[in-house]
């Protein structure tokens, strides 16, 4: 257990905080009862670096939060470096600090704009006297050597899961609140660093809570690794729990904040508010990333707020930190977040500038969001298809062959969902209840591989209740810690199990084919096979699994085995036709659900071919069985996504074409238009009006029966469409 703060500490601390209040450096009250976490829409990061003190203008930076309105700031206070006169032993004050108190100084500022202020604290490394003094404090590599940084040599990485974080941080954390009455306390990498740490801590430690040595290798079928997963949750957990407990002891509104929770359920039980840390592309990055993570931070805070980290540069592993994208690009990383319901959060390292080309960007970006505030403020999605968000099948999971990635069935499913104009949000696993299900007509399951039994069963339930389902692959082949079952959870739902003794899996698979069956009764093409008229079969999957129906029935596609590719003499289907399904489909009463045994998905975002995105297109709609809450018409990529407002209801239209969308920097947007947007609107209701915000502009709707329709000129990175009640 961490010491408790000594006497001595306290009466610096104390005595630090009464200065400060004499000298008129009073933080404002913050609404108690709810909290200040919600009031902020419009967040920035000024993240000094060692050098600054003495040398960057602290009013330069304040008039720009001005001009951006922005209400809340994380400014750097201490961890690696302090930037404020700090009363904690070993805590390395910055070598330019001299007598000044630069964090101080900003607070100070950021007060009087009437901001809310969070302390950024960095616990990842230490310098060489903290190592003399507390060895054990250092993250040890598996050779038994205590770790340098990666990056800076002279200095050492921190154990995280330690007393350096347990007890040092700790005093770190409250001195910072008890001194400056800051809102909370954000930790960046506060999580292990640079590799598992063996330290003696961890080791002991680790005995203690599973009976265990740690592993030392990474396999994820090693049930060592399933406990180490565990147990590093559990600890940055009880981490997180202990220096939120410690900053509130000291001013009850404010919060630890960790930058990345342990996992996303104990974000959903822990936080009041999150902040999601996707700075910019990196490789080969679909310009829909960042509207991800939006979801995936959305699916477990509900309605509470979610701030999206930008980084005005590139986030390349070559690190320039001082670098500068071009407009389109910040422009459309932080649109789609906003689409998505997260809030704007520019970070900036360095409060010397160098390239002063992004500050005009910014500027615009949040007078936009300034000016558009009260239709950006969510009150709930109105999206009917939801996708699982699987934490366990990310960490469980191996994948069913060579090659088969579960986040590439993801991935597909992503992509075809944002190509399609489905509104769709996530759902995660941990969160199964009838309260965050029901609002959804459709359950996406991409390669769900991980699931425990409750989680199926509440699945189950959700079908039986009128939902919709539509799933792919291993989806609850195994359980929640990756361990296979003799066959699907949902192997009722599905309405198949497998059929293979030997090997399940199919694949990899060269040129197989699919056919597209016409139903002898009716003589007609099933509707998932629309848009598909011109061919009697398309490309199979690479990927396949070994069903068998219980109650067999035709199946508007079936498989074609692979048959060579090589020498062209030989390209002729073996077997030119089989009653094997590729696709299952059945009507559950109100709901109805589509099952697709092979990685539909995964091929999709493996080679996008457009026969794949048909499919999966229909799939959802069948599926669904009602009209789209939102229909877009026209050119173009878009990422589409309807929000609920106090009085109001937003359509975002994200415009994703880019001939680089993705790779990577934009050169320029790449308008489209015009739009038709069509909405269904709620029986008796008109907007009393629409609006343009973007272009802005009124625009005139057509309205017959209870569809609206809205015609939008053109779109150039992100228009929004507010219908007032
Ligand atoms: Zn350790």
């Amino acid at each position: 257990m961490p010491d408790p703060i000594t006497r001595r500490e306290f009466l610096q601390v104390t005595a630090a905080a009464g200065a400060l209040a004499s000298t008129g450096l009073t933080w404002t009250g913050s609404p108690a009862a709810d909290g200040w976490f919600d009031r902020p829409m419009r967040w920035v990061q000024l993240t000094l670096v060692e050098n600054d003190p003495g040398a960057f203008d602290p009013d330069f930076w304040l008039d720009y939060f001005r001009r951006l309105h922005a209400d809340a700031a994380t400014l750097s206070a201490g961890g690696i470096v302090a930037y404020y006169p700090t009363a904690v032993p070993l805590h390395h004050r910055s070598a330019w600090l001299k007598e000044s108190d630069p964090f101080g100084t900003l607070v100070k500022g950021c007060r009087a704009l009437n901001m809310n202020v969070v302390a950024r604290v960095d616990p990842h490394a230490v310098r060489d006297d903290v190592k003399a003094a507390h060895p054990d404090w250092i993250s040890v590599a598996a050779d038994g050597r205590p770790r340098r940084h990666w990056a800076n040599p002279d200095l050492w990485v921190t154990c995280a899961l330690g007393p350096y974080n347990f007890d040092f941080m700790d005093r770190v954390n409250r001195e910072i609140v008890a001194m400056y009455g800051v809102d909370g306390v954000f930790a960046n990498r506060w999580a292990p660093q640079g590799g598992d740490c063996y330290c003696v801590h961890c080791q002991d430690n680790f005995r203690r809570a599973t009976g265990r040595e740690l592993p030392r290798t990474p396999d994820r079928r090693d049930p060592a690794h399933r406990s180490f997963v565990d147990w590093r949750i559990a600890r940055l957990t009880e981490l997180w729990k202990h220096w939120d407990a410690s900053i509130r002891a000291v001013r009850a509104e404010a919060r630890f904040i960790p930058n990345g929770p342990p996992d996303m359920k104990t974000a959903a039980e822990l936080a009041d508010i999150q902040f999601a840390d996707f700075q910019a592309r990196r490789g080969l990055t679909p310009p829909w990333a960042n509207g991800r993570r939006a979801k995936e931070f959305r699916a477990v805070m509900g309605r509470k707020p979610v701030a999206g980290i930008f980084s005005v540069g590139l986030e390349e592993p070559y690190r320039w930190k001082d670098s500068v994208q071009s407009e389109p690009e910040i422009q459309l990383w932080v649109a789609d977040a906003t689409a998505n319901g997260m809030r704007p959060w520019v970070t900036k390292f360095s409060g010397v500038i160098y390239d002063r080309r992004w500050l005009p960007i910014v500027e615009r970006i949040y007078d936009w969001h300034y000016r558009h505030e009260r239709y950006l403020r969510n009150e709930r999605s109105l999206a009917r298809v939801a996708l699982l968000h699987s934490e366990q099948t990310e960490a469980f999971h191996a994948g069913m062959a060579e090659g088969d990635r579960a986040a590439d069935h993801v991935l597909g499913m992503y992509q075809a969902l944002v190509e399609a104009r489905v509104p769709f949000d996530l759902v995660h696993e941990a969160l199964l209840t009838p309260e965050r299900l029901d609002p959804y007509k459709v359950l996406v399951l991409a390669d769900a591989a991980a699931l425990s039994d409750a989680q199926c069963e509440a699945i189950r339930a959700y079908v039986r209740r009128g939902g919709s389902l539509v799933a792919t692959f291993a989806s609850s082949l195994f359980d929640e810690s990756g361990v296979r079952r003799g066959d699907f959870g949902l192997a009722d739902v599905f309405g198949v199990s497998l059929a293979g003794r030997g090997t399940i899996v199919d694949g990899p698979m060269h040129n197989s084919y699919l056919n597209l069956e016409t139903d002898p009764a009716t003589g007609r093409r099933h509707p998932i096979l629309a848009g598909l008229e011109g061919t009697p079969r398309i490309i199979n999957g690479v990927f396949r699994l070994d069903v068998r129906s219980a109650q067999p029935a035709p199946s508007p596609l079936t498989l074609i085995p692979q048959y060579p590719d090589l020498p062209m003499e030989d390209v002729y289907p073996r077997v030119a036709h089989t009653d094997t399904p590729a696709v299952y489909l059945s009507d559950r009463g109100r709901g109805r659900v589509v099952y697709f045994p092979w990685d539909i998905d995964r091929t999709f975002w493996d080679v996008l071919a457009t026969d794949h995105l048909l499919l999966l297109k229909n799939a959802v709609a069948w599926a669904a069985n009602e009209p789209p809450v939102v229909e877009v018409d026209g050119p173009g990529v878009l990422d589409v996504t309807v929000w609920r407002q106090r009085a109001s209801t937003t359509i975002h239209l994200v415009n994703l074409t880019n001939p680089m969308m993705m790779k990577g920097p934009l050169r320029e947007a790449i308008p489209v238009g015009p739009l038709m947007v069509r909405m269904r609107l709620p029986e008796g209701r008109r907007p009393s009006k629409v609006t343009l915000l973007t272009a802005g502009t009124r625009a005139t709707p057509t309205i017959e029966g209870n569809v609206m329709s809205v015609r939008v000129p053109s779109v150039a990175v992100h228009e929004v469409l507010a219908l007032d009640d």
